[in-house]
């Protein structure tokens, strides 16, 4: 058995990807899932009951509209300020990452984005915590964890601006308050489902300020009143989505997911602090329970681990070249009983160095 760390596409729940292959062979009527309309009753059900879990899931409140979209994040970081972004307008975005940056690149076709902190000079191993939101921004855009680095927000700011969050790697991890927000958005294919879709939770009332002509495509009205059908939706992608969501339902839900996801996280983070051959890359305060990210005292070594923790079983904990070292995905549906593996693997490594 492989124990699949890998940051994205990640690991889904077993269970998730039998169902999903049993409705390529027959979805209805001896039809595999791939070849029936996405008009038909059958598939416009898959869309509501996606819909409905990631209401019911997060707690969305009322005046909110969840929509499935394509073009993954990266898309967002564009579809944003054009659909938010009043002309010469101004955004504040936090800059803590990869990520971050991408977004920040995307705003200069509509507006300005004015960086009100960033933490790139310590190669974004912490989160800045002082720092102002102009009152006149038209939005505020954080990445709630950054998933090269290893860093997660814990405490959104309290400002009466907008904010919109990019959670792609932490969405349904942890449970969040979706009314403090204008607007959030995930790529599915870390904690959600496989790559293809991307969700938006928007605030219906933020909407329409703009004052920009948009491409139907890239408007959220046009989304939302299509009811993520505007055009083909990635069927594949939104089915095994509305699966994994069902899997996170039976388990409880985020609340319950999130008790597992810092146990797992814990117990990961103390082998790191324990081990005199390992170390964190990040301030303590800012640790992501999602992506564990690691060097060893003597990097030297770190060939060697990684070679010992594949031959183990062990898959995907190569850092991001922007970081080196070992990056430990621990999404959802990753079991405790990996990270026990791999702490064991760190232990006789030690006892062997
Ligand atoms: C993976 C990731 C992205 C990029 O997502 P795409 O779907 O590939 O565009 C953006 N933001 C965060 C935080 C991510 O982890």
């Amino acid at each position: 058995m492989r124990h699949n760390f890998g940051a994205g596409p990640c690991i889904l729940p077993q269970e998730v990807f039998k169902q999903a292959s049993q409705a390529v062979l027959d979805f209805k009527d001896g039809l595999s899932i791939l070849e029936i309309s996405h008009r038909t009753a059958e598939f416009e059900a898959v869309v509501d009951e996606t819909t409905r879990l990631i209401k019911e899931l997060m707690n969305v409140p009322s005046g909110y509209s969840v929509v499935l979209l394509q073009g993954g994040a990266s898309l967002q970081f564009s579809m944003v300020p054009m659909n938010l972004l009043p002309e010469g307008g101004t955004a504040a975005y936090l800059e803590t990452g990869v990520w971050a940056k991408k977004a920040i690149k995307e705003v200069a076709p509509f507006g300005k984005a004015n960086i009100v902190a960033s933490s790139k000079e310590a190669n974004f191993t912490y989160l800045p915590k002082d720092y102002t939101i102009p009152e006149d921004s038209a939005y505020f855009h954080v990445t709630s964890n950054n998933t090269i680095y290893g860093t997660e927000l814990f405490d959104f700011p309290q400002t009466n601006v907008p904010v919109v969050s990019d959670m792609s790697s932490d969405i349904m991890s942890r449970v969040i308050d979706v009314s403090k927000f204008g607007l959030i958005y995930a790529g599915a294919q870390k904690n959600i489902g496989p790559a293809g879709v991307t969700i938006a939770i928007v605030k219906d009332d933020i909407l329409g300020k703009s004052g920009r002509k948009l491409p139907s495509m890239l408007d959220y009205q046009v989304h939302i009143e299509g009811g993520s059908m505007y055009n083909t939706p990635p069927v594949f992608s939104i089915y095994v989505a509305m699966l994994n969501l069902r899997w996170l339902k039976s388990k409880g839900g985020v609340a319950e997911i999130e008790k597992e996801n810092i146990a797992k996280a814990r117990a990961l983070y103390a082998e790191i602090d324990r081990n005199p051959l390992f170390k964190g890359t990040c301030a303590v305060e800012d640790r992501s329970r999602m992506n564990v990210c690691f060097v060893m005292e003597n990097p030297e070594l770190e060939k060697s681990f990684l070679k010992f923790a594949d031959e183990n079983g062990v898959e995907g904990i190569k850092g991001h070249r922007s970081v080196g070292g070992f990056r430990a995905s621990i999404y959802n549906a990753l079991p405790i009983t990996s990270v026990h593996t791999l702490v064991e693997l760190m232990q006789v490594f030690a006892e062997k160095h």
